[in-house]
Parts: structure tokens; C-alpha cells; sequence
């Protein structure tokens, strides 16, 4: 169910292709009034779904994925319209957030179901069991760098576990949300799923609306007004905020796949990615060479025109971050792919920028864009402690050949999640839990823990025998 079902009273919000400025499409924006009857919708929806249980609803969540799997072409255009960036990367997109609703569908019962627990020597005579509750109605609340892959991290679990689902996706990107609650509509239904339009203003009111659970995926300075927010009625959140992730090179490190993973993490979906590459720490003996194949690759890629391998900033203000972070960069740094020449309106071609300090913005904050810094250490234990030294922590990742080193590294970095050796990352592994710590949020999206983020839990204990003592006087019964 969408806001676009009903007659349009209030205001509405117009869409543009960041490419040409076209208008895309037309949608409402939600006030309270609106939020309350989808979440009074909601409601309803949940209790039906809740007790389908967890066979029939991985049926219909199954028949929802090959509904939208069908038309992944189409979906692909909707995302593409709005964010810019290239059917390719929108296709990419459709099918890796497909394999987590997949994954959602088929492990929640495992996940979930009751499960017996010891009781202990005390109580020895309980029949324990701990069971996994949804909370009802989960609130989402999405950005628009991924704008299906980014809030399905939420909406796959939440509705797997059990919840119903109110949808608040970004006002960039409203194309997938509306698109995807057509195709619930049509091969589940029971207002289970429910897409609501509008802008930040809609995105606090759905906050304090009579929602059980949050789930925010976007920047760090809005989470800290989403919680604050929730506190109020003491709702639970998700947070899945920004990072600014760094990418650890040893001396042994095999160089091309590790300059692969840096373009491919630091330029793809021109650098909008939460989780991609914005710092790059390489080993003194290494890092030219680095620098040198990162260059290479980087050159290489199109930006602008039909064969593009990556759109302009989906948010025209990006392109000023991106230009004040390379200024500063360049103030300490080397250029070695690039410049504030590289920024032509929206569209930015790859920037690469070496030996910068580590007080620069462009180390220091997310930039949301095409550059990449890259700097020198002593050692991968120095890398380390670089890395760490910001105040984000969503993921990192490692290249050398020594599983030992890699894994003390591993264990030191202060992120949710690290890569070693791999030129994709953990992107499609949808059994890993996803998050972050520090500034980059709490709480976990993807694999069981992402499950049971949507789920209350319920401890039951059942007297088995009579107890041998009587608990009040300690006589024996
Ligand atoms: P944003 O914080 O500006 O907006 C995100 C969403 O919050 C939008 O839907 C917006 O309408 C809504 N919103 C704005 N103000 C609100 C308020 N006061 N209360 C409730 N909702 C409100 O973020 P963005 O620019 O859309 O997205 C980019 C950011 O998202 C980057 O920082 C990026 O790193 C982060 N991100 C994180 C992940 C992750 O999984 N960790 C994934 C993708 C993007």
C-alpha cells in the first residue's frame, strides 16, 4: 500500500534525474495524519502476519522476492531515474539486496523459533525455553545513495521476523519504495508493507508516531535527532550511519587486487556508498606502487555520458563536500589523480590524493564522493591505529598475504565489519551482520543477529517437578 493510492490533499514533492534535471515523478508528502492511518493499517497487517507463522510467510515473502525479480529491469530503471547512477550498477543493486531477502526468508525460522535453554543447578527443574517476538510495527526510515539495497537491510528481516512494515524512504529516491509496495500489494497484500512519501519533516513525525521499532539508515547528525526523538517514548533504533572507511596494505600484499578493491570501493557509485573506500593506508616500501596501479585503474573509468560506470552526486550539495575536502587534501597532499578540476557540476571523475594530513577533513569526515587519500605508515600495526584514529567505525578492510597478521588487525580495528583479501568486500554475504560502531551507528542489519534486531525476546519457564525445597522456609518439600 502507498500514499500514491489515495486522492492528493496536501503537498507533494517532485523528483529529478540528477543527470538532466528532468522531472521523474510526483508523490505526497505524508503528515502525522497520513502516518497514523498507514500505521493504524499497519497494525492490523501485523497481527495477521504475525500469526501466519513462519512457514507461510517465508511463502509469501519468497513469491514478493520472485515478484520483484521478474521486473528487476524495470525496478533497476526506477532507482536509476532518481539516483543516476547507471542501470548496470541499479541491476547490481536489485540483485544483491534480492539475496538477503532470499536469505531473511529461509533462515528466520531457524533463527527464531523457541529454543530450550539449561535451567541450571539452582532451578534445575524448569522446562526453559527463549523465544523471539516482533516487536509490530517497525518504522524504516531510508537514504538514497542505495535506495532498495540501503532499507531492505531492514525491511527483509523486520518483515521475516514478523513485523509489519511503514516505509518512509528518502525524498531523492521515493521511485523503489512505491514501486516495491506495488508488487507486495499484488502478491501478499494485508497492508503488511507500507510505503509512505514525504520529506525530513515526514521522517521525524513517523518517529514520533505510534511505531514499536525504528530502523534509520542515513548520516550520523541525523540519527542523533532520530534518538533523540525515539528516547521520548523510549522506542528502540537501529542506526546505520555514515563511515569513513579505511583500507589496510602490508608490504606482502597482492597490489592488484588490492588496488582493484580501492577503485572499486572508493569510485564506484562515484564514492556514495556508506561502506566504501575513503582512506587507504599502504605500506611505505608499497605505497607508490599502490598509488601507481590505483591510478591506472582509476583513469580508466567513464564518467559522464551513456557508457558511464558511475552517475553524478544524487545530492547536489554532495559536490561541495567533495570540493572542500579536496581543497584541504591538497593543502598538505599530492595529487596524484585529479583535482578540483576533476568537479564538473555533479559529475566528479576519480580523484586520488596522496600524503595528506591526518587532521584534513578529507581523512577526518566522510566525503560521499570520488576520492580516495592515500598515505604512508611504518607498518600494519601503525595502519591500525591510522584507521581507528576517526570518530566513524562501519568497515575496514586488509590486504596481505599473512593470515596471522591479517587476523590480529582484524581484532583491533574499532568497525562492524572488516574484509581480508577480497576484491568485493562483504557485500553479498548476506549471513553477515551489518553495522557499525562509533559515529557509524548501533544495532545490526543482515544475517540472524539482523533477524533478531526486529524481535523482542520472551524467556518462559516451566516448573517441571516440585522443588526440593520449599523456597520460603528452605525446608525440604
Ligand atoms: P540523511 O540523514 O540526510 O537522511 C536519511 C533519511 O532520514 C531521509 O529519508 C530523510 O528524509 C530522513 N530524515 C531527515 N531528517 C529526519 C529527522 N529529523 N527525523 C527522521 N528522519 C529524518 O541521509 P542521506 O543524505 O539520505 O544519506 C546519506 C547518509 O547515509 C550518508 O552519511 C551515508 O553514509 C549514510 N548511509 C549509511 C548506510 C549504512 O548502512 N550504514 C547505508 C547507506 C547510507
Amino acid at each position: 500500500m502507498t500514499l500514491m493510492d489515495q486522492p492528493v490533499r496536501g503537498a507533494q514533492l517532485t523528483t529529478r534525474n540528477p543527470i538532466d534535471g528532468e522531472a521523474v515523478a510526483t508523490y505526497p508528502v505524508a503528515g502525522p495524519p497520513e502516518l497514523a492511518a498507514a500505521i493504524a493499517r499497519a497494525r492490523s497487517g501485523a497481527d495477521w502476519w504475525r500469526d501466519l507463522g513462519f512457514g507461510a510467510r517465508r511463502a509469501h515473502l519468497l513469491a514478493w522476492k520472485s515478484a520483484i525479480a521478474l521486473r528487476a529491469d524495470e525496478l533497476a530503471d526506477v532507482i536509476s531515474a532518481e539516483t543516476g547512477k547507471p542501470h548496470g550498477d541499479a541491476v547490481l543493486e536489485v540483485m544483491l539486496t534480492l539475496g538477503h531477502l532470499d536469505w531473511a526468508a529461509k533462515n528466520a525460522e531457524h533463527v527464531l523459533r523457541r529454543r530450550k535453554v539449561k535451567s541450571g543447578l539452582v532451578n534445575y527443574n524448569q522446562h526453559a525455553t527463549v523465544g523471539y517476538e516482533p516487536y509490530g510495527v517497525v518504522g524504516v526510515i531510508g537514504p538514497w545513495n542505495y535506495p532498495f539495497y540501503t532499507p531492505m537491510g531492514s525491511i527483509s528481516y523486520a518483515l521475516a521476523a514478523g513485523n509489519a512494515v511503514v516505509f518512509k524512504p528518502s525524498e531523492l529516491t521515493p521511485g523503489a519504495a512505491v514501486w516495491i509496495a506495488e508488487r507486495w500489494d499484488e502478491t501478499v497484500g494485508h497492508d503488511v508493507l507500507i510505503a509512505v512519501t514525504g520529506d525530513r519533516e515526514t521522517g521525524a513525525a513517523l518517529v514520533a508516531a505510534d511505531i514499536d521499532k525504528i530502523a534509520f539508515t542515513g548520516s550520523t547528525a541525523t540519527a542523533k535527532k532520530v534518538m533523540a526523538a525515539a528516547a521520548e517514548r523510549l522506542v528502540p533504533i537501529v542506526a546505520e550511519c555514515g563511515g569513513k572507511d579505511a583500507v589496510l596494505v602490508a608490504a606482502d600484499a597482492d597490489l592488484d587486487a588490492a588496488a582493484d578493491f580501492v577503485v572499486f570501493g572508493g569510485m564506484g557509485n562515484a564514492g556514495q556508498t556508506c561502506a566504501g573506500v575513503e582512506r587507504v593506508y599502504a605500506v611505505d616500501s608499497i605505497k607508490d606502487a599502490l598509488v601507481a596501479k590505483v591510478v591506472e585503474r582509476a583513469q580508466r573509468l567513464r564518467t559522464g555520458g551513456d557508457d558511464a560506470q558511475y552517475g553524478p552526486m544524487t545530492l547536489p550539495a554532495q559536490a561541495d563536500v567533495v570540493r572542500a575536502h579536496v581543497d584541504d587534501a591538497l593543502r598538505t597532499g599530492t595529487a596524484a589523480l585529479g583535482g578540483p578540476e576533476s568537479i564538473q557540476g555533479r559529475t566528479i571523475a576519480p580523484i586520488v590524493i596522496t600524503d595528506v594530513d591526518e587532521s584534513s577533513d578529507a581523512v577526518q569526515h566522510e566525503t560521499f564522493g570520488p576520492l580516495v587519500v592515500i598515505n604512508p605508515v611504518a607498518s600494519l600495526d601503525e595502519a591500525v591505529t591510522r584507521a581507528n584514529a576517526t570518530s566513524y567505525g562501519l568497515t575496514a578492510a586488509i590486504f596481505t598475504r599473512d593470515t596471522r597478521a591479517a587476523d590480529r588487525a582484524a581484532g583491533r580495528l574499532r568497525t562492524g565489519v572488516v574484509s581480508i583479501n577480497s576484491v568485493l568486500g562483504f557485500a553479498g554475504v548476506a549471513a553477515l551482520p551489518f553495522g557499525g560502531v562509533k559515529d557509524s551507528g548501533f544495532g545490526r542489519i543482515h544475517g540472524a543477529d539482523g533477524l533478531r534486531e526486529f524481535c523482542t525476546v520472551k524467556s518462559i519457564a516451566r516448573q517441571t517437578r516440585k522443588p526440593m525445597l520449599n523456597l520460603l522456609t528452605m525446608d525440604r518439600t
